[in-house]
C-alpha cells in the first residue's frame, strides 16, 4: 500500500493538541499519529515544518444546487447546474471542507455528485444529502418540489427521497425568509404530522434535520424528536431572536438535538452594525443554549445569495464572535462535534488512527486566531491530496 507520512507538524486532533509531530496516511485512512522518526519508515515523507494539522472541516448546512451569485431567490430548479455544482464541490475541498451536509435541492443532482465524489471521479467533500425538503403547500422552498398538504402527501414526498437514496430527511418546520408568503414565525406542521414524519424517516434509518426560525416551529421540532435544528432563530412577534424560551431550550437538550445556527460571513454585518439590538438578542440566545449544554455545529447555509460554498473558514471567526466561543470550541463545532451530529463519528472529524485521512494543514495557530483557516497550505480528503503543501 502507498503510504505517506506528513512530518514536522503541530497536531490538533479535533479535540486537543497532541504530543506527536507526524501523521501516516495509508490509502484512504490515517494509519497512525505519532513520532515522525518511526512513522516515516517505508513511506513517502512530506516535510510540513511549521504547519498545524487539523481535521478536515465540516459544514453542516449547504445547498450545492443554489448559485450564491443569484441575488433573488430561485423560483424553480435550474436543471443545468451539474457542472457548476462540481466546481463548487472542488472549491470546497481546496478550502479545507472535507464533509458537507446538503440540506435541499430540487432534482437530486447533489446526490449524483455525492456518488461521483465517492467513486473518486471528482474532487469534493463527502456529501450527506437530504434531497427535496418536505414543506407545506406554498411553504418555505416549495419550488424544490416537496410540498405536502397533509401527512399522506408528506409520506409520499419522503418515500420519493428514500427511492433516490438520500442520507437524511429535511423538513421545513417553520416558514423562511427565502420564500415570499411563508412566515418564519409560524410552524408549518403540527406536532402529530411532524412526529409521524420523524418516525417514518427513522424507520428507514434516516435522521431528520428541521429548518426552524420561529419559536413555534422549534417547539414542534423538539417535541417531535428531530436530530438537528437548523437556524434555531427564536423568531417571535417582536422579530429575530425575540422569543427565546428556556423550557423549549431544555427540551432540545433533553432530546439530544444538535443546533446548527448557520452563522456565515454575512453575519459580520451584524457585528459591524451600530444598532446592536438584534445582535444582543441573538448572542444571548446562543450563550444561554450553550450554557445549558446544547451542542452546536458550524454551518453556513452556503448557496443562499452572497454566501459561497467554500467560505466556512471565513464564517468560523464570525461564528466564534457571535456565539462567544473560543477558537478551539469553534473548531470542535466544525470537526469532532459536527461528525457526531452527522452520524460520522469514527469516520471523520478527528485525526485518529482508523479515521479517514481528512486533513487540513494551515500556517500559524488556528487555536489563537481562526483567520489561519482561510489560507490552508495542504488538504487531503479520504487520503487524496487536493492541495499540495
Ligand atoms: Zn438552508
Amino acid at each position: 500500500m502507498n503510504a505517506i507520512t506528513l512530518t514536522g507538524l503541530t497536531i490538533w486532533n479535533g479535540h486537543e493538541i497532541v504530543a506527536a509531530d507526524a501523521i501516516r496516511i495509508e490509502g484512504e485512512n490515517i494509519a497512525a499519529v505519532g513520532d515522525g522518526e518511526s512513522l516515516q519508515r517505508n513511506s513517502t515523507r512530506i516535510s510540513c515544518d511549521g504547519a498545524t494539522a487539523i481535521p478536515g472541516l465540516i459544514d453542516a448546512h449547504v445547498h450545492l444546487e443554489l448559485n450564491p451569485e443569484h441575488t433573488v431567490a430561485p423560483a424553480h430548479t435550474d436543471m443545468d447546474q451539474g457542472p457548476q455544482m462540481a466546481e463548487r464541490a472542488a472549491a470546497m475541498v481546496r478550502s479545507g471542507i472535507t464533509t458537507a451536509r446538503d440540506l435541499g435541492g430540487g432534482a437530486w443532482l447533489e446526490l449524483a455528485l455525492r456518488d461521483r465524489i465517492n467513486a473518486g471521479e471528482l474532487p469534493g467533500p463527502r456529501l450527506i444529502c437530504s434531497g427535496q425538503p418536505i414543506t407545506s403547500l406554498r411553504g418555505h422552498c416549495h419550488f424544490w418540489g416537496g410540498e405536502a398538504a397533509n401527512l399522506e402527501e408528506a409520506r409520499t414526498v419522503l418515500q420519493r427521497q428514500v427511492d433516490h437514496g438520500v442520507d437524511l430527511i429535511k423538513v421545513m418546520a417553520s416558514g423562511g425568509r427565502m420564500t415570499r408568503g411563508s412566515d418564519p414565525s409560524k410552524a408549518q406542521f403540527d406536532l402529530e404530522t411532524l412526529s409521524a414524519i420523524v418516525a417514518e424517516a427513522n424507520s428507514h434509518g434516516l435522521p431528520v434535520a428541521a429548518h426552524c426560525h420561529g419559536t413555534q416551529g422549534i417547539e414542534v421540532a423538539a417535541r417531535a424528536g428531530v436530530s438537528t435544528i437548523e437556524h434555531c432563530s427564536w423568531v417571535g412577534k417582536e422579530g429575530w431572536a425575540s422569543d427565546y424560551q428556556a423550557p423549549i431550550a431544555k427540551l432540545i437538550l433533553e432530546q439530544g438535538i444538535w443546533v446548527s445556527p448557520t452563522v456565515n460571513k454575512g453575519w459580520q454585518r451584524m457585528l459591524d452594525s451600530k444598532n446592536s439590538s438584534v445582535l444582543d438578542r441573538v448572542r444571548k440566545a446562543y450563550v444561554k443554549m450553550l450554557e445549558l449544554g446544547i451542542p452546536f455545529v458550524a454551518s453556513t447555509d452556503a448557496g443562499i445569495p452572497g454566501i459561497f460554498h467554500h467560505e466556512l473558514p471565513l464564517a468560523l471567526k464570525v461564528f466564534s464572535q457571535i456565539a462567544q466561543l473560543s477558537p478551539e470550541e469553534t473548531l470542535r463545532c466544525a470537526t469532532s462535534n459536527a461528525a457526531r451530529a452527522l452520524g460520522l463519528d469514527g469516520r471523520t472529524g478527528a485525526l485518529l488512527p482508523g479515521f479517514a485521512a481528512d486533513i487540513v494543514l494551515v500556517d500559524g495557530n488556528p487555536l489563537t486566531d481562526l483567520a489561519a483557516l482561510t489560507s490552508p497550505v495542504g488538504v487531503w480528503t479520504r487520503g487524496r491530496n487536493v492541495l499540495a503543501p
